[in-house]
């Protein structure tokens, strides 16, 4: 391979964003790192949860894509309409690019109208939009029955329900209206985060108990009936509610699915070490791919993955291309930071690519657990937004993710 070449990564998310830097830091500057993202605005969404409860407001957990230039990434702000990865060509709302290597990291969407009813009247906080109706909602809201339903799988980060529930207790507690709030969980799961095992599993569910949360799983929604205030579930349970809080449905976006890129799962299947498509040179990661373990449950989708699969790809690319360094791999190390309130947070970390189940253990919630998670949003969007200080960046990376993979 001679001359420059073009890397296009689709979605500046988090995979996204650390694929280009990492590409950008290692390419010589004959080869073009190209990011497209339809909207201009990073969202650092653990922080949604804090959003939610009126803790951050959305310029203190944003940033902003159009800065990439600056560090010497081109960001095209346009709509992704056509993938064609065989070709390795795109179509988009700003025209037509040919990549040398394509990297689609472009997550799931959320499909709230999947379940009849869920949209017109479930609030959410998945996404900016959703975490500010829900603020305002929340509110106005004097007490009375709340219900947290997840409302399908796949979904996005398997604490974040947990985390949300804990949240809300919390945020109803120091409004001193906890008494007069009736709170429940339902999920389509057995337990909270299945894929951590039934250990993990127990001690969240015990957790939100404890707090006075009733939980119950294996409970999948099927409709909700905004009229009568009323959720609907498989077997025609029916839970009353004055507030609904769901963990909407989510989908492979259609661009990705019409691509030929989903599989049997309609999510991207990749290799799980390398995140090599069936097609030469492209790659996929985060949200818009399913791993299966060996356990046989999904990896779940999570920014921890997004992220070091984001880095395997970036120093595998680089690796070709600069015919130098070593092509990496995706370890399957993860971890949740999953706040509990009180200025507390526990920690669920581990290695997913064990067999025959992950390896995943809990630790009970600590404050020093809470000062990382805050600690580590303040790391974000300064490592991809701040101003520059390459040394730190260096020690900082290595520092905060206990990185998995070997300096290269
Ligand atoms: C409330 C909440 C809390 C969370 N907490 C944690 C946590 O504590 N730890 C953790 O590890 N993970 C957490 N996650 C999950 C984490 O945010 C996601 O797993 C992660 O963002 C996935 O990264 P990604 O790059 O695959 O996709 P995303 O970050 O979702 O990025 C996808 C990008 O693609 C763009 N895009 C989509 N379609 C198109 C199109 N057609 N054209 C152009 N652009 C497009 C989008 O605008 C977006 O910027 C949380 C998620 C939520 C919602």
């Amino acid at each position: 391979m001679n001359g420059g070449k073009t890397i296009l990564i689709l979605g500046g998310g988090v995979g996204g964003l650390v694929a280009a830097h990492s590409l950008r830091e290692r390419l010589g500057r004959e080869h073009r790192v190209v990011l497209v993202d339809k909207s201009r605005q990073h969202v650092f969404a653990p922080s949604l949860l804090w959003l939610m409860v009126g803790w951050r407001g959305v310029p203190q957990i944003t940033g902003d894509l159009g800065r990439l230039p600056q560090r010497g990434i081109e960001f095209v702000q346009a709509e992704v309409l056509a993938i064609d990865p065989a070709a390795r060509k795109v179509t988009t709302s700003a025209g037509e690019f040919a990549a040398d290597y394509l990297v689609v990291a472009l997550g799931a969407e959320l499909a709230p109208q999947a379940v009849p009813g869920l949209a017109e009247s479930a609030h959410w906080y998945y996404d900016v939009g959703g975490a500010e109706r829900l603020r305002g909602a929340l509110a106005k809201f004097d007490g009375g029955r709340v219900a947290l339903v997840v409302a399908g799988m796949p979904y996005k980060c398997p604490g974040a329900p947990w985390e949300g529930a804990l949240l809300l207790d919390y945020y109803f507690r120091q409004r001193g209206i906890r008494d007069k709030v009736e709170m429940s969980a339902y999920t389509p799961e057995p337990l909270p985060m299945p894929v951590a095992g039934p250990v993990v599993g127990k001690a969240l569910k015990e957790m939100v108990e404890a707090r006075g949360i009733a939980f119950s799983g294996q409970a999948k929604l099927t409709a909700v009936d905004p009229a009568r205030h009323e959720s609907v579930f498989e077997g025609g349970k029916k839970v009353e509610y004055d507030l609904l809080v769901t963990i909407p449905p989510h989908r492979c976006p259609q661009v990705v699915k019409d691509s030929g890129l989903a599989g049997e799962t309609g999510w991207v299947s990749i290799q799980p070490r390398t995140m090599a498509t069936a097609f030469e040179r492209v790659y996929a990661l985060g949200d818009v791919t399913m791993i299966k373990l060996a356990n046989g449950k999904p990896l779940p989708k999570a920014g921890v993955f997004a992220h070091g699969q984001a880095e395997a790809v970036a120093r595998t690319i680089a690796a070709e291309v600069m015919r130098a360094g070593k092509p990496a791999e995706f370890s399957g190390e993860g971890y949740c930071i999953v706040e509990t309130g009180y200025g507390r947070a526990a920690v669920g970390a581990g290695n997913f690519y064990t067999e025959p189940d992950p390896a995943v253990a809990l630790q009970l919630p600590s404050r020093y657990s809470h000062l990382s998670k805050v600690a580590f949003e303040k790391y974000w969007l300064w490592r991809w937004f701040g101003g520059r200080l390459p040394g730190v960046e260096a020690l900082a990376d290595r520092v905060v993710f206990g990185k998995a993979l070997p300096t290269a």
